[in-house]
């Protein structure tokens, strides 16, 4: 089982003047005006049902992108039974066959699609074209890629035979179908949980985010360009709740693939328990939701890159990361030169639409999001135990904007500092400096998610001590770095406790979730 070697994808660097900058641009202006019609994708054809919702940037909001269709519970029933139609000359299809059916969607999108899968990202998910890049263009591609090279590491484990015997196991797709149910922040995400479940043999009912259609369609383009046979992978739009009823009523019904909320996901996973007799397999659960992300400085940190940490790992793609940095422990003798390395590097944020390049922190992803944070916001500048010290600012009138913002407070589990606000606001507790250990001991007790992490310091022994005592806290855990920007191939992704099930996203691990191996035992 052998497949070129998977190397990241380069990021490219749109710079003023070249042309990828002016293409990409081109593209975006193309689409802002396009007025566009996308329709479900069921069995390879696309559905137009006629009843549609609207489409804006969230940067934007009175300008309509154009309009999606919704499925009705009929169309949720044929993208099943679709999928199981097609599930026979899928799962029997040879590995390489699919391999090169997914590299082959990697190249079109490092290629041709390039622009399509960023423009559509500042479009409808408000990226700035940096954030664009490294998601809608390099990850997905790597994972991808690196998916193909995880699936060959996979079937090259084999167990030992002796003479005479010959043992050998097939990693056969899940019997039935999976569910992929994907998030708005990530296009790379959204394309990864159809795609690499497909990639081990299975066929899949898609349904992205309502806000990530835009760039959804973009993919699913990229998969029919590509090759993926009709029914594999079906893709639905409409009522969560209905569409997720209607999959998880069907006995055929062998996994979910999930990135999203902790709630949906606790939700999705009680709902598969109560139908749990009458399904004919023991369906995967393979979700990664929630996180409270979090920084602590020991004194032996330097102010200014703990600050850019926190800049970084906060206000980054708005703070719109399950990874973003949230919550921060600074100690008392260098919290004030910190802070105030963090004001100086928001100072020089500017904000507004991902149109202008210069522009580092767009809009929050829609209304309900922006009200939200805004109310956390203002909560905070009345209460006795918080302040806001940077930005506070929040504008709906023509986009979702919010600035980015840092709370102080003295209360280390005041709500910001264990609430997920999914957003470009970030809370500091500052702790005496000879509290150190007892401050790592809170941030355990106090960590309901565990999926991101980063503890800085100059010296050995506490960082051995906070590996050591922040073990259960992070999925992912950083030493002196901010806690985002995990890169498919180097550092797979994903959380326990109320962050998920550790699956780490791009990693033979998750692979391993879609298949259901069978064992042959032959003796000569
Ligand atoms: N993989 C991303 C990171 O490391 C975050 C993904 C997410 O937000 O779900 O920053």
């Amino acid at each position: 089982f052998h497949v070129p070697k998977a190397v990241n994808e380069p990021i490219k660097s749109y710079a003023p003047g070249t042309p990828e900058r002016e293409s990409v641009l081109r593209q975006y202006k193309e689409f802002y005006n396009s007025k566009v019609d996308i329709p479900l994708y069921i069995n390879g054809e696309e559905i137009r049902t006629g009843n549609t919702r609207t489409m804006s940037p969230p940067h934007e909001h009175q300008h309509v992108l154009g309009e999606y269709h919704l499925a009705e519970k009929s169309h949720v029933e044929k993208a099943i039974s679709t999928a199981l139609e097609a599930r026979e000359k899928w799962a029997a299809l040879t590995w390489e066959q699919r391999a090169a059916i997914f590299l082959r969607a990697a190249d079109l999108i490092a290629g041709p699609y390039r622009d399509k899968m960023n423009a559509a990202t500042m479009l409808v998910q408000s990226k700035n074209i940096f954030q664009a890049e490294i998601d809608s263009a390099c990850e997905i591609v790597d994972f991808l890629r690196f998916n193909v090279q995880y699936m060959t590491q996979i079937y090259n484990d084999q167990p030992i035979s002796s003479e005479g015997i010959w043992n050998r196991v097939e990693y056969r797709p899940l019997e039935g179908f999976v569910y992929a149910v994907s998030p708005f922040n990530f296009t790379a995400i959204a394309g990864n949980l159809p795609a690499s479940a497909a990639l081990m043999g299975n066929v899949v009912v898609w349904k992205p985010s309502d806000s990530q259609i835009f760039s959804a369609k973009v993919i699913v383009d990229v998969f029919k360009e590509a090759g993926v046979p009709d029914g594999v992978i079906n893709v639905v739009y409409g009522d969560p709740a209905m569409i997720t009823d209607t999959v998880l009523a069907s006995p055929d019904f062998s996994g979910i693939h999930f990135t999203g909320s902790t709630t949906v996901f606790k939700n999705i996973w009680q709902k598969i328990g109560n139908n749990i007799h009458n399904y004919k397999t023991y369906p995967r659960i393979v979700g990664e939701t929630g996180g409270k992300d979090f920084i602590i400085a020991h004194p032996s940190a330097k102010p200014k890159q703990v600050a850019t940490a926190i800049s970084r790992g906060a206000f980054e793609f708005q703070g719109q990361k399950c990874s973003a940095a949230s919550r921060v422990y600074l100690p008392k003798s260098i919290a004030e030169e910190t802070l105030n390395f963090v004001k100086e590097d928001v100072a020089s944020f500017k904000m507004g639409s991902p149109e202008d390049m210069g522009n580092f922190i767009t809009a929050v992803i829609h209304e309900g999001s922006f009200n939200k944070l805004e109310s956390y916001i203002n909560k905070a500048k009345e209460s006795n135990e918080a302040d806001v010290i940077i930005g506070g600012k929040c504008d709906k009138s023509v986009g979702y904007f919010i600035e980015p913002t840092v709370i102080l407070t003295t209360n280390p589990q005041y709500e910001t500092m264990t609430t997920e606000l999914f957003g470009p606001v970030v809370t500091v507790y500052v702790y005496e400096d000879q509290k150190w250990s007892e401050t790592l001991k809170l941030v355990d007790r106090t960590s309901e998610y565990a999926l991101t992490g980063a503890i800085f310091s100059n010296d050995r022994y506490t960082i051995e001590e906070a590996t050591q005592a922040l073990q259960n806290c992070a999925g992912n855990f950083y030493i002196n770095d901010k806690p985002t920007g995990a890169v498919v191939g180097q550092q797979p992704f994903g959380g326990a406790r109320a962050s998920g099930t550790n699956d780490k996203a791009g990693s033979p691990l998750n692979l391993l979730r879609w298949v259901s191996p069978r064992l042959i035992k032959e003796t000569f």
